[in-house]
């Protein structure tokens, strides 16, 4: 089976359309989607529409939660809380009913997607270090396990200090971020898993970001959210 896992989209339809493409040019089974689909970009409604249709499995994000009111607007930072009171205006009816059927956690045969860890889905922590990354493990049972939150994407396996993926052993993807990655790398991320070659890669898409930014400031969205796009921050 191939399947791609995208993450942390944040309204940013062109990077979305992108990746689609870029997933569809390579054939793959199946895609998941470990949730922020909304937050911080110009076009929620787009976005949620497309995952909608084109993800097997997606599980919530503390961006799409804090659009629910389930997660408080103190949480995010004043860029992520403008965004949030944004899109809330904008989001239709059946959109925020969508995001609020959305799992924390989703397990679908050897893999377990999670937004931000698979230890407490909904405390929303960062998993930055080794040791953290290395604690999830007892947290989930399957093989594989897909987190995003961070924006930067890593591979880490199971007791070993560097990145072995082998068959024998576990591992935790952070697949980085479609919509605003944060690696000083502004192409989007995510990953492509083929588990008959045993194979997981990190893809970068290259996106027209222009057009995300002009959309962000005819929103009326703050400055700092277009100009990152560009820096990858
Ligand atoms: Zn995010």
């Amino acid at each position: 089976m191939r399947f791609a896992v995208i993450s942390d989209i944040h309204s940013n339809l062109a990077a979305l359309q992108s990746v689609f493409k870029d997933i569809d040019a390579r054939g793959v089974d199946h895609v998941y989607c470990l949730g922020d689909i909304v937050g911080y970009g110009p076009s929620p409604n787009e976005c949620i529409q497309l995952v909608r249709e084109r993800c097997t499995a997606v599980v919530m994000g503390n961006h799409d939660s804090g659009v629910l009111g389930k997660t408080p607007l103190t949480h995010f930072n004043e860029f992520g809380r403008s965004a949030i009171k944004w899109t809330k205006k904008e989001i239709t009816p059946e959109h925020l009913l969508y995001l609020n059927s959305l799992p924390l956690l989703a397990v679908h045969g050897d893999v377990t997607l999670a937004h931000a860890s698979p230890m407490d889905p909904s405390d929303w922590i960062y998993i930055m270090t080794w040791p953290a990354a290395q604690r999830c493990f007892e947290s989930f049972k399957t093989k594989l396990c897909f987190i995003g939150h961070t924006h930067v994407p890593v591979t880490i396996t199971e007791g070993a200090s560097t990145n072995q993926f082998t068959r024998n052993s576990r591992h935790l993807i952070n697949v980085g971020s479609v919509g605003q990655p944060r690696d000083g790398k502004p192409q989007a991320s995510f990953y492509l898993v083929d588990t008959e070659e045993w194979t997981a890669e990190n893809i970068r898409t290259g996106y027209e970001i222009q057009e995300t930014a002009k959309a962000i400031e005819h929103a009326g969205l703050p400055d700092f959210l277009a100009e990152r796009l560009f820096l990858g921050i």
